[in-house]
This record gives structure tokens, sequence and C-alpha cells, in this order.
């Protein structure tokens, strides 16, 4: 086993039909992992599974809705009926609703909390007990830039990535005992389905990104593989309860 190499692991990545979640299921996968991705778009789902398997991997689609507990509860025991075993959990899975926080109904705020975080807790209790009996795990949360800013269009979406980074730190602090590692990711602005609906929103947000990102480029889903497989891997084992910015400096510029 060398510090990097997760041959033998299994990952489940939550999310993981498209965008982010696939570019970090690849990486996790090219560095020798088997991994199950899990969402509701079955179609996109195995046209995925399918991708990673063309590449060697072990792989496999399984059907959930991260707002569900009983479906997160379900998803994580059908990995592990599936592989055997369970490594590597990446909470990925997320939505938005974007409108000014004086218009959100119940129903619209619940619907983003119970999938950006609360999702996120079950599926981390679930996969907690193999993780423990195995001697170890490696949890992954998937925060946002707005995890550490406001924004006045996504007060829910803020709140929930903002309460990620803190479940994050409570849960690495928990199991640390039981050699779990948590730790959160903070992606900057990434070309993806979820960021073309906000561009086609916001029209100029495009070049704003661009002008604030000291990178000058917007990110790609596969910026992400190696932050995955270095917090998935033996060689972040001293690693916990950290939130680390994949951004291309982004949350360091100021004005
Ligand atoms: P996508 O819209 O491509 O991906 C979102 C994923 O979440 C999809 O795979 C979707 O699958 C899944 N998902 C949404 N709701 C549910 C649900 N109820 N149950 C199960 N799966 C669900 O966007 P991104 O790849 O951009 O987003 C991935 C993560 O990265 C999110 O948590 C997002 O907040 C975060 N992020 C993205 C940034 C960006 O710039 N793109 C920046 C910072 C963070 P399906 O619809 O099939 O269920």
């Amino acid at each position: 086993m060398t510090l990097f190499d997760l041959t033998g692991r299994v990952a489940v990545v939550t999310g993981g039909n498209g965008g982010i979640g696939l570019g970090m299921a690849k990486g996790l996968a090219a560095a020798g992992a088997a991994v199950a991705l899990a969402a509701r778009n079955a179609e996109k789902g195995e046209v995925a599974a399918t991708g990673l398997a063309a590449s060697g991997a072990g792989s496999a689609f399984i059907t959930f809705d991260v707002a569900d507990e009983g479906s997160c509860r379900a998803m994580i025991q059908e990995t592990l009926a599936r592989f055997g075993r369970l490594d590597i959990l990446v909470n990925n899975a997320g939505t938005s609703v974007r409108k000014p926080p004086e218009s959100y109904t119940a129903a619209e705020w619940r619907m983003v909390l119970d999938t950006n975080l609360t999702g996120a807790l079950f599926c981390s209790q679930a996969a907690h007990p193999a993780m423990k009996e195995a001697g170890g795990g490696k949890i992954i949360n998937i925060g946002s830039m707005y995890s550490i800013f406001g924004t006045s269009y996504g007060a829910a979406y803020a709140a929930s990535k903002g309460a990620l980074v803190q479940l994050t730190k409570s849960l690495a602090i928990a199991w640390a005992k039981d050699n779990i590692q948590v730790n959160a990711v903070l992606p900057g602005w990434i070309d993806t389905e979820l960021t073309q609906g906000a561009r086609r929103h916001v029209p100029d947000l495009h070049d704003r990104v661009l002008a604030r990102t000291p990178a000058g480029r917007w990110g790609v889903p596969e910026d992400l593989a190696g932050i995955a497989v270095f917090l998935a891997a033996p060689g972040s084992d001293f690693v916990t309860g950290a939130a680390i910015p994949v951004d291309g400096g982004y949350a360091s510029m100021g004005v």
C-alpha cells in the first residue's frame, strides 16, 4: 500500500452520476478503488457507471434520494451488499433554490437543507458501523465557497453548506477514535449543470467569476479528482476536520 493507492478500497459517491461527483469518482477509480455512484437519475447513472467500468474499475449505480432517510440507509446497505465493504463515503449530492430569502417557502428551505446537509448526516450514520468494524474509513463532504461567503440569492444553500463544515468537524472529533477521518472540500466555481443553470439566471456570472478567480478560469469536475484521492487515501490519515478550498484561489482574493 503506497500513500495514495486505493486498490481494494470501496467508495460510494452520492450525486456521482455527473458533475463534480463523477469527476471525483474517476479519480478514486484511477487510484484503484471500486466506486458505487448513487443518485436519482438512473439513465445518467448507468452511463456514468459503464464509463468507469470501461476504464477497468469496479463500479455500480445505485438509485437513491438523499433527502429521504430510509433511502440513505438502504443505499449504504446496497453498497455493502454489492461490494462487501465500504471504506470511502463522498457526500456530494446537492441542490439549490435561487431566490431572495424573503421568498423561500418552508418546503423549499427544507428541501435544500435535507439534500445538502441532513442527507450527509444520514449517509454518514449508515456508513459508520461498517467503517468502524473495518478499523477505519474516510468521509468527504462537499461544501462550497458558500460555506465561507454569504449570497443574497441562495440563503438556504449557504446555510446548508456552512453547516456542513460544522457537521464535518463534529463527526471528525466524534469518530477519530474509530480511525475515521472526516473532511470537507470547498470547490470554487466549477462548470457543471448546477452552475450552467446559475449562469442562465445571472448572465454576467461567467465573467464575474473569471475576474475574481486568480487562476483565470472556471474549474472543471476533474479538478476535484486529486483532492478526493488525497482525502480518501492513507496519505491523509492525520488530516481530519479540515475544510479545504479547491478554487483556483477564489477564497484568497481580496477586493
Ligand atoms: P450537478 O447538478 O451536476 O450535480 C448534483 C448531483 O446531486 C447530481 O448528481 C444529482 O443527481 C445529485 N442530487 C441532487 N439531488 C439529489 C437527491 N435528492 N438525491 C440524490 N442525489 C441528488 O452539480 P455539481 O456537480 O456542480 O454539484 C455537486 C456538488 O458540488 C453539490 O453538492 C454542489 O453544491 C457542490 N458544489 C458545486 C460547485 C460548482 O461550482 N459546480 C461549487 C461548490 C460546490 P440526480 O439529479 O440524478 O439525483
